[in-house]
């Protein structure tokens, strides 16, 4: 007898370990299947983990496996052990992993194949035209055998009915079903393109990375300046692998950004290429999934979860902008894909490539002389932008003294002109702004009261196309006050600039401006983006307007005008991650312009022109931000030198949210004296979240600094712990390093 070890799909701590079931005589079922069991009276899905010969319980005592779902292992043996190996890092429940390994549709069965029915001969060609001799009166039947002879085979749905069915009756003409894949937009566009010529740098690293990869793998930061054609080294790198018979998966921040490196790699890959996102319909998600998973793709592209993307014998994986905060999960379980992606690259021997313009520090940390070997990335920089092209000049306007000038528009004067000259030049502009919606607040002159969420402590902004007042963390609506509701003042004025505002100014002021705007408003439809972003591509809009969607990645050569309408927004973030993500931002945003022949104008708007961030973005000096930047946190304590963990409670009313709150502070306190592990804490208290309601509920944390020298994964179990135990009524969440302070 055989016996399955299996994690129902059940996401619960009770049933967050392995049940023992037997695999009936003749049952095809081995480890990484999915099968359906009994469990207590119902019937579950779940994984086969691993199989054993033996299960010490008496025979009648162990239920069967009932059916295996699919006909194959859905979870490769390397992915299953990836699972065991998150359920412990993250402290998640191991179905929790499990889940990420497979598009969801796939559990619980809510995704087919789509076939079409075919016909075709099912009789030598000699015996058909014998039929065609003989029935000379039967002209519909005739007509479909003289086609079917012609084509081989027909969608049964193109021919008439009744005649196919009377061929089939007959044993002329079978009618099978074949499957048809479900082809994502983004792969449709047949273009090809080849090879170009390496620039010197692209060479260099190139033969790296493949060097690299001929002696059994490597970890590398790819540093290049926006522009450098990293694309392009990626691109070779991975021609090596599928070269050496090995896959590779290309992972890029935000499903706005597939469509460019998507028609890029398909360009160069054709049908080995295969995207993963979760704005696939379900079919489409289903059909690239199990393109990958047999081998027929294998070049994944695709946001987060692909890193999850079934292939075997995996030589190359690249994290395209890796300082993109989505790389980290926000949800259970929480983890970071670059962490995901080395242990991939590890496990296969294969190459891990992080490439960015902008590195996060942590990561050039790494890169840096004196890191231990096993956390240590190779440094390739490519320092200049292809063909020698010039990095775009950057100017630093004060928008205080244009307030002082009288100008009280979002555009200073040299934002618009710049706009005016680049429009009348027929060239296009890309303008950033960090907020979508009209305006970012509605306060009352009167009294300064500020219109805000009924449920979240945060204020609401205005969205003028659908003219009502949206809080955008969870969503509610209201229509616009016309009276304030403090003090019932007439004089309701609408603050701070969103994407719709600049929109509509844009389209107002400049003649001949043709707009789009592409943040998550108008990107909410799928394939919205995709759609959006070509008509800026064909030409047919000139000036793109978006949050930070539009900072990165996309390369349009007719852009030689990026404008940033306030940098500081960003700026004054209460995050220690706020001076990096703007010097980011500016530094991606300039990287739009300029890029083909045309030399790039880069116009920088803000409150704080001397801040060094905007001096030194405005530079695009890398290397002295980090300097700075690192220095400063050493210095601080702040990230990567100590670890940032954090317990958030909500409640319904505020004192059950701080009871938890400071209750789990003690009960923490009292685990550190005991484990003799004050010593490695910089900083633990309970205090209010600094968003202290958010969808109705009230919000207090227990925030925790250390030093990595300490035992960070003991702590982390600790709290986990703590947030498992949270009384009754309060939910708790437990997360390291959380992208987001709020
Ligand atoms: P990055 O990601 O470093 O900002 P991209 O990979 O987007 O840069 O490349 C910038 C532009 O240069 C793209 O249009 C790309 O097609 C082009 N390019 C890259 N490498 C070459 C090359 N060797 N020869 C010609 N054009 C190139
Ligand atoms: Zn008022
Ligand atoms: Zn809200």
């Amino acid at each position: 007898m055989r016996y399955a070890e299996v994690i129902v799909d059940l996401s619960a701590g009770a049933v967050d370990r392995l049940f023992t079931y037997s695999v009936p005589d003749g049952m095809a079922v081995d480890a990484g299947w999915q099968v359906e069991v009994p469990f207590g009276p119902r019937k579950l899905e779940g994984f086969v983990v691993s199989m054993k010969d033996e299960c010490g319980l008496p025979p009648e005592r162990v239920k069967p496996v009932l059916r295996a779902v699919r006909d194959y292992p859905v979870v490769l043996p390397e992915l299953l052990d990836l699972a065991v190996w998150m359920h412990e890092r993250y402290l998640c429940n191991l179905v929790d992993a499990l889940r990420l390994m497979i598009p969801a549709q796939m559990r619980g069965d809510r995704v087919r194949a789509r076939t079409v029915r075919v016909a075709r001969l099912k009789v030598s060609r000699a015996e058909a035209e014998a039929f065609l001799q003989a029935n000379r009166r039967a002209k519909a039947q005739a007509e479909i055998v003289r086609r079917l002879i012609e084509a081989e085979e027909l969608p049964a749905s193109a021919l008439p009915a009744s005649a196919l069915r009377a061929l089939a009756g007959k044993g002329l003409v079978e009618i099978a079903g074949e499957e048809v894949r479900r082809t994502p937009l983004a792969l449709k566009d047949g273009a090809r393109s080849s090879d170009p010529e390496l620039t010197p740098g692209q060479r260099r690293a190139v033969s790296e990375i493949a060097d690299a990869l001929e002696r059994g793998g490597g970890r590398f930061l790819l540093h290049g300046v926006t522009g450098s054609g990293k694309t392009e080294v990626y691109i070779r790198a991975i021609r090596r692998a599928l070269e050496l018979g090995r896959t590779a998966i290309v992972l890029v921040p935000e499903i706005a950004l597939t469509p460019q490196m998507v028609s890029w790699l398909h360009a160069r890959f054709g049908a080995d290429a295969a995207v993963l996102h979760s704005r696939l319909s379900a079919g489409e998600r289903y059909d690239e999934w199990r393109r990958i998973r047999f081998g027929e793709a294998r070049v994944v592209i695709g946001a987060r979860s692909a890193v999850f993307a079934p292939v075997e014998n995996l030589g190359v994986i690249v994290v395209d902008e890796e300082h993109e905060t989505s790389y980290q999960s926000d949800r259970r379980p929480r983890y970071d894909a670059r962490e995901i992606a080395r242990r991939r690259a590890a496990a296969h021997g294969g190459v891990l490539i992080l490439g960015s313009a902008t590195p996060s520090i942590s990561t050039y940390m790494r890169a840096m002389p004196g890191v231990r070997s096993e956390n240590r990335l190779e440094l390739i920089e490519l320092r200049e932008r292809v063909h020698g092209r010039p990095l775009p000049e950057v100017e630093v306007v004060d928008m205080r003294g244009e307030f002082e000038r009288g100008n009280h528009s979002i555009f200073s004067g040299r934002l618009a002109r710049a706009l005016e000259d680049c429009l009348s030049e027929g060239r296009q502009a890309v303008l950033f702004i960090n907020r979508r919606g009209y305006s970012t607040f509605v306060s009352c002159r009167a009294c300064g009261y500020v219109v805000k969420c009924g449920a979240c402590d945060v204020s609401m902004t205005f969205h003028q196309v659908e003219n009502v007042l949206r809080c955008h963390y969870c969503g509610r609506e209201m229509p616009p006050p016309k009276t304030c509701p403090k003090c019932g003042s007439r004089y309701i004025k609408y603050f701070g600039a969103g994407t719709q505002k600049v929109a509509e100014e844009v389209m107002k002021r400049f003649a001949g401006a043709r707009v789009v705007r592409v943040d998550v408003d108008t990107t909410r439809e799928k394939d919205a983006h995709e759609k959006l972003l070509e008509r800026f591509r064909s030409g047919e809009a000139n000036v793109l307007v978006g949050t930070q969607m539009i900072a990165k990645g996309l390369d349009f050569p007719n852009v030689t005008l990026a404008g940033v309408v306030a940098a500081d927004m960003s700026l004054n973030l209460p995050d220690y991650r706020s001076k990096e993500r703007t010097f980011q931002l500016i530094t991606q945003v300039a990287g739009r312009a300029g890029r083909a022949e045309h030399p790039g104008r880069v116009v920088v708007q803000t409150y704080e022109p001397d801040h060094y961030v905007i001096q030194l973005a405005a530079k695009q000096d890398y290397r002295a931000f980090y300097l700075r930047e690192s220095a400063y946190r050493r210095k601080a304590l702040y990230p990567p030198f100590t670890a940032i963990a954090r317990i958030v409670f909500s409640a319904k009313a505020a004192a059950q949210a701080q009871a938890a709150a400071e209750t789990a502070e003690t009960a923490l306190g009292e685990f550190l004296d005991r484990e003799g592990m004050r010593p490695d804490v910089v900083q633990m208290r309970a205090v209010e979240a600094p968003i202290k309601l958010l969808r109705g509920l009230a919000r207090w944390q227990v925030f925790l600094k250390m030093y990595f020298k300490g035992d960070l994964e003991g702590v982390s179990r600790e709290m986990q712990s703590l947030a498992d135990r949270a009384p009754e009524g309060v939910q708790a969440e437990f997360e390291i390093n959380p992208s987001n302070l709020f």
